[in-house]
């Protein structure tokens, strides 16, 4: 039997395998959300700085949404124009989730990531509180069904448990077996806080990427692993986060793979997480 939900604190319901986005070049993303649709993905994840809004949009067309503010947006007056700025763009009436995309902010210079002309980030003094009450009243104009976080760790989360009335519905964080973060996750899971892992087959797309670095999908662990069971260590990286009880979002805009990485929910099996 198949089961494809995490239940959220709100009642509703969060497909356990979405599409990632991030790096999606403009020409590719809308068909890569396209394929996912049709493979069976009803997740897609997106934010404002990943510059392909419209175009992932143009994808959806209203079926699944979710969306992250961006870091420059955090003063509780630039909220509620950041997410009417993504309506626009992903052409959407409201989303299912959103999520603040980090804990600090940035001061908003009309650039993605402002800094000086020494290269310092310019960061602002936005206490993320302050953000997420003004994300509150997203949720009771109905311009979101749900609101999250992402990047958050444990002190962070057990401030806003302590100081707002909204408990996240999710925090999306990178996990995978490189990082764990099993304190994080139980936190979450106790609040019931379902969590969201990115990078989850270790972003071998990353512009940092040294070149020297581990490659996750070729570790001799992930690979033993998924000779021994027929798979890819691809799917063998999407269960594990899958199996602690987390929702997965790899990217790809290349459709074999964006079906094959869909292609572990068939012997799912029904734990206390899922729905
Ligand atoms: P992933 O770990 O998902 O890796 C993506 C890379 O893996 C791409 O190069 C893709 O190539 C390749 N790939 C995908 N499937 C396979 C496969 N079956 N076999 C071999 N290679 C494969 O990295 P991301 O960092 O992109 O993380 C996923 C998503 O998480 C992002 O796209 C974004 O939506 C979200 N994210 C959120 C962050 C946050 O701060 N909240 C930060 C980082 C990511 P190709 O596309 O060419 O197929």
């Amino acid at each position: 039997m198949s089961v494809t939900n995490l239940k959220l604190n709100t009642g509703a319901t969060l497909p356990i395998i979405g599409l990632g986005t991030w790096n999606s070049k403009p020409g590719e993303v809308k068909a890569a959300v396209e394929c996912a649709i049709d493979v069976g993905y009803r997740h897609i994840d997106c934010a404002f700085c990943y510059l392909n809004e419209q175009e992932v949009g143009a994808g959806i067309e209203a079926k699944i949404k979710a969306n992250k503010l961006w870091s420059t947006q955090h003063d509780p007056e630039d909220v509620r124009p950041a997410l009417m700025q993504s309506l626009t763009n992903l052409n959407l009436d409201y989303l299912d989730m959103y999520l603040m995309h980090t804990p600090f902010a940035f001061v908003n210079n009309g650039t993605l990531l402002p800094q000086d002309a020494e290269g310092n980030w310019l960061c602002s003094d936005v206490d993320y509180i302050d953000t997420w009450k003004a994300m509150e009243k997203l949720v009771d104009e109905g311009l979101v069904k749900s609101i999250g976080v992402s990047n958050f760790n444990e002190y962070q989360i057990n401030r806003i448990l302590k100081e707002c009335k909204v408990v996240p519905v999710n925090n999306q964080v990178e996990l995978h077996p490189y990082l764990v973060q099993k304190d994080l996750v139980d936190l979450c899971q106790k609040h019931k806080i379902t969590l969201t892992a990115y990078s989850p087959l270790g972003s071998p797309d990353r512009p940092w990427d040294t070149g020297n670095d581990p490659v996750l999908m070729k570790d001799p662990s992930v690979v033993k692993i998924a000779e021994k069971h027929g798979k890819s260590p691809a799917q063998v990286l999407i269960r594990f986060n899958i199996q602690r009880g987390i929702t997965v979002i790899p990217k790809s805009v290349t459709p074999s793979r964006i079906k094959s990485n869909f292609e572990v929910l068939h012997t799912l099996y029904i734990d206390k997480h899922c729905v």
